[in-house]
């Protein structure tokens, strides 16, 4: 079995920890009516860790390391992980290698940022985004929001 993994065996825990989530996603749905809300609270909380925790873990390693040796494997747990993060995972992996291709990189006047997610991106003044901004626009996983006025 370990030896459908591409690189560690270990990638199993991150597998798993996204089967986790997606079947949480079902647990609550269908058991919603029949769950106190203290329940409810715990759980709402528990699947707000996993999403932090998917996207930061499982969700990276996997773009940067695919999980397993065959390519329809890989694919299927892309189009499986999409559904639990309720973004397709190849957007992901593209936002994130211009990411890491250009570094947080300061623009070069009056050329915008290569790192679509640069903090840089959208200053008011030369120098980073003001924190409002950029947790604002950083909702915006494309970063499509305009220029801070
Ligand atoms: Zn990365």
């Amino acid at each position: 079995m370990f030896e459908m993994f591409a690189h560690s065996w270990k990638d199993i825990w991150l597998v798993l920890l996204s089967v986790v989530h997606l079947a949480l996603f079902f647990v609550v749905a269908f058991f919603f009516d029949a769950l106190s809300w203290p329940w409810l609270v715990a759980l709402g909380g528990l699947l707000v860790f996993l999403y932090c925790t998917n996207y930061q873990c499982v969700a990276h390693n996997f773009l940067h390391n695919p999980f397993f040796k065959w390519e329809w494997l890989n694919n299927a747990f892309s189009v499986m992980n999409s559904m639990v993060l309720g973004m397709p995972q190849t957007l992901y992996k593209y936002h994130h290698l211009n990411h890491h291709q250009f570094n947080n990189d300061v623009p070069e006047p009056p050329a915008m940022t290569q790192d679509r997610s640069s903090t840089f991106r959208h200053a008011r003044t030369p120098g980073r985004e003001e924190t409002f901004c950029c947790t604002r626009c950083s909702a915006h996983f494309a970063r499509t929001c305009t220029p801070c006025t």
